[in-house]
């Protein structure tokens, strides 16, 4: 992220600060020192600037939740950048798994309940603590420069954190969550539109909320959800797009076909010759299984090389068309266990698609994808 530098590398991960991160420190140390009725002066900068601190470690602690959670889950983490409006992760190959994807948009608010609820349990061991029941008695509180008003402030903080993190709008924890849920029930791409549109409509409210009370905090974070809501939705579009990609288009055209009663000492010499690892199985006009690496491997180990093609076949396989999607052509691998599909057109054989070709594409389309985003 430009204008932003390195301050550290955490669990393999970078963590950036903006250079736009000080003026909100400067901002705090300003409310505290002068901003506020009493004035503090230069003790009260100093408390505000460390405040303001503590509060964007507790917003680390959270990036670095979401970012160890996904690396479980085999993502890359790029880096952690710290911004006035919290942190952002920058995820790389993140599997497009709804439940990981929920579990990964979890633990970032959880994390700031957990460090609540411990501010909690503190705050009840608190010496000397002072009464705050009322409404000023908690102001008294919350703006002295006390232990007690320290662990308050905190304690407060982080339960905003994560309440305003698990709002369901894009591209907030919640819109993440929301997504999340719904994909187990529709598919992905609608379920994303569903999340973003709810991102808008919500950023929408809150602009007009924050234009009408002239709270233009509100505004900023409106404007920040709306095109972060709106980017989300086109990458979501871009990736519609390439999920149009049909088995035609990664079938390996060259393929040799074996007969039933080749011996695999046949089939060795092939694969040394074409590096083609799987075959479809043909006798007349029909294809009668498929022999896989893992098929000739085991057939060779279990019989020998004098084994005939038809005793190691798979014989339950699925047949694509050339016009079926990837994801179809993956759901069919999965549920067979056959790892290369011949492809027909027009009842003619095209050639075969292994899960590696897909993968292939998969990778390539992966590198041209923009990190995902995570903000906080
Ligand atoms: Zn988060």
């Amino acid at each position: 992220m430009k204008w932003s530098f390195k301050v550290g590398r955490v669990f393999g991960i970078e963590l950036r600060i903006h250079i736009t991160f000080f003026l909100i420190v400067i901002y705090a140390a300003y409310i505290w020192g002068w901003g506020m009725q009493k004035t503090l002066g230069w003790p009260g900068a100093a408390y505000g600037a460390f405040l303001i601190s503590v509060l964007f470690l507790c917003v680390v602690i959270h990036e670095l939740c979401h970012s160890r959670m996904a690396q479980h889950y085999g993502a890359e983490v790029d880096s952690i950048t710290l911004l006035p409006i919290g942190g952002v992760s920058m995820l790389k190959n993140m599997p497009e798994d709804p439940k990981k994807e929920l579990w990964v948009s979890l633990v970032g608010p959880l994390s700031n309940l957990v460090i609540g609820a411990l501010l909690g349990i503190a705050l009840i061991l608190v010496p000397g603590k002072v009464s705050a029941e009322t409404a000023e008695q908690f102001v008294d509180v919350i703006s002295g420069i006390t232990l007690q008003g320290f662990v308050t402030y905190m304690l407060i903080i982080n339960v905003l954190l994560a309440v305003f993190n698990l709002i369901p709008a894009f591209p907030l924890d919640g819109g993440r969550v929301l997504r999340s849920i719904l994909a187990q029930y529709m598919p992905y791409m609608k379920a994303t539109r569903v999340a973003v549109t709810t991102g808008q409509v919500f950023a929408f409210i809150l602009g007009i909320a924050g234009f009408l009370l002239g709270a233009w905090i509100w505004l900023i974070i409106a404007v920040f959800i709306y095109f972060g809501a709106e980017q989300e939705g086109r990458g979501t579009e871009v990736k519609t797009v390439l999920s149009k990609l049909t088995a035609g288009q990664a079938v390996e055209a060259n393929a040799k076909a074996l007969s039933p009663g080749q011996p695999l000492s046949e089939v060795v010499a092939i694969v040394l010759h074409s590096f083609q690892e799987d075959f479809p199985v043909i006798e007349g006009d029909s294809i009668v299984g498929v022999l896989t690496r893992a098929n000739l491997i085991a057939g060779l180990h279990n019989i020998g090389p004098e084994a005939q093609v038809s005793q190691v076949m798979e014989k339950d396989f699925p047949i694509v068309e050339a016009s079926a999607l990837f994801s179809e052509v993956y759901e069919k691998m999965n549920a067979s266990g056959v790892k290369a599909v011949p492809v027909v057109e027009g009842g003619q054989l095209l050639g075969m698609v292994t899960l590696e070709h897909l993968s292939e594409v998969f990778m390539l389309l992966n590198s041209t994808e923009k990190p995902l985003q995570i903000p906080s």
